[in-house]
């Protein structure tokens, strides 16, 4: 069944950007920041849209070939697309992906449901109001894990040894110094020196799915106790 365009949820607020989906598009974003970018995009009509017209205007220029000009207008048609009605193919196909009985409350994408172990059936303690669904990634460096943080539950100070994906499905993280909020199909980029603490919106947990391409570096004592308790 659709939804009319008046119960659409809001659209997301934070977006990949443009040199983001760029390398998203032609593969060369790493497997984790392509998995946080293709969840975005699931949720977000205007990444889609754009990625969409990305994807177009990739397939016009190999067409073209080598050494050959692009077919008169083709560059103008695929841009065009950036301003067609957006639409969230992705959303949609989301349905058709079944997730396990115990995360279907949390409309997670299709992306994500893809990306899930076979084994998953339950969710990971790792330490008081946090637990977490590991998943599979091919760098060893890097770290994906389906979150979910309890309501009012605060991440420390911390800085990261590199790239951090987070992409809420469900609820919100709210960014209290820069006064930023994260809900539905926010993807928050954070890189080395972008140093930052979160809290989960009291009164309902949420459910992100967090990425690091390199460590955690907890920058408070408390920090530092939980991430040790977090690998214990
Ligand atoms: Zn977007």
């Amino acid at each position: 069944m659709r939804s009319s365009p008046r119960t659409l949820p809001p659209a997301p607020a934070h977006h990949v950007p443009e040199e983001g989906l760029l390398e998203y598009v032609a593969g060369a974003s790493t497997d984790p920041a392509s998995l946080a970018i293709a969840c975005h995009v699931a949720l977000c009509p205007a990444c889609a849209a754009e990625t969409s017209a990305l994807e177009a205007v990739g397939g016009s220029i190999l067409a073209a070939g080598p050494g050959r000009d692009l077919a008169p207008g083709s560059l103008e048609s695929a841009l065009a697309q950036l301003d067609a009605p957006p639409q969230s193919k992705a959303e949609a196909s989301a349905a058709r992906v079944a997730a396990p009985a115990f995360l279907t409350a949390f409309g997670l994408p299709a992306p994500l449901v893809r990306s899930l172990p076979a084994a998953a059936a339950a969710w990971r303690f790792v330490i008081p109001g946090v637990r977490a669904i590991d998943l599979p990634v091919t760098s060893t460096d890097a770290t994906a894990r389906l979150i979910s943080f309890g309501g009012g539950v605060t991440i420390p100070l911390h800085d990261h040894g590199g790239p951090e994906y987070v992409v809420v499905f469900s609820g919100a993280l709210e960014e209290k110094a820069e006064g930023k909020r994260f809900g539905r199909g926010d993807i928050s980029i954070r890189l080395t020196g972008e140093r930052h603490e979160q809290r989960a919106t009291p009164g309902e947990p949420c459910i992100a799915l967090v990425v690091n391409e390199g460590k955690l570096r907890p920058l408070t004592l408390r920090g530092r106790l939980l991430l040790a308790l977090s690998r214990s």
